[in-house]
């Protein structure tokens, strides 16, 4: 076992991985996290092209 510096899960289960940005598997549950957060992909989609509409992308 060796022990690396993480950081925080991307999927908010507030477990830390190895040093990627999610544990193994994690990465799925983001689309169902969306769902119920937002009542369907489609509402979270919708939510999200507002949002953006008056956001600028960060720059770089
Ligand atoms: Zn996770």
């Amino acid at each position: 076992m060796t022990t690396k510096q993480g950081r925080l899960c991307g999927c908010r289960c507030t477990e830390t991985t190895a040093g990627g940005k999610f544990r193994p598997g994690h990465d799925s549950k983001i689309v169902p996290q969306l769902e119920a957060d937002h009542g369907s992909l489609l509402d979270f989609w919708s939510w999200y092209e507002e949002a953006m509409s008056t956001t600028p992308p960060p720059k770089r």
